[in-house]
């Protein structure tokens, strides 16, 4: 498999391909979103966070948080347990793998938020500080789809490159 920054080294020539592709087709402003998030797949958000491996320094003091992440998502099976063997499968499965990521991002963001909110002692159930709609509908855009294709199309090249390497 892979290290680090052999991953980046394969994803950054797949992502310069694509750029100069989109550059040559004018496609480069509709797709900028795409871009953003294959560059954050690639450096924050790497399936590879479930072991211990350079891509947690690129969180610096945050890579904390990624510590229960691998005890949750084992990279490598040491155990016999089939609990973790299943956990493995998801940490690196296509689909899953992404969507556990995010949302374990996701968790930080909403303890971070609620941590802030109660120093600040704004009042955090608050229903009118909080405004969700407002979230989903700025994340349920083209802009916010394309966003999160380029995470997960990022990591489905880290997967190919596990595979073949
Ligand atoms: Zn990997």
């Amino acid at each position: 498999m892979p290290n680090f920054e052999e991953h980046v080294k394969i994803n950054m020539s797949i992502f310069w391909l694509f750029f100069l592709v989109a550059i040559v087709m004018s496609q480069l402003e509709n797709n900028l979103t795409v871009f953003a998030g294959y560059i954050i797949g690639t450096f924050l958000l790497n399936l590879d966070l479930d072991t211990k491996t350079d891509v947690r320094n690129s969180w610096g003091f945050l890579a904390f948080w990624w510590k229960p992440y691998d005890i949750l998502v084992p990279h490598r099976v040491k155990g016999k347990s089939r609990f973790r063997d299943v956990a493995r499968g998801l940490g690196h499965h296509w689909l899953m793998g992404p969507i556990l990521l995010i949302c374990w991002f996701l968790l930080g963001m909403a303890l971070f938020y609620i941590g802030a909110s109660f120093i600040r002692g704004t009042i955090f159930l608050n229903p009118e500080s909080i405004d969700n709609t407002k979230l989903v509908n700025d994340i349920m855009t083209p802009k916010g789809y394309k966003f999160l294709f380029g995470i997960w199309f990022a990591n489905i090249i880290h997967l190919i490159s596990d595979k073949i390497k």
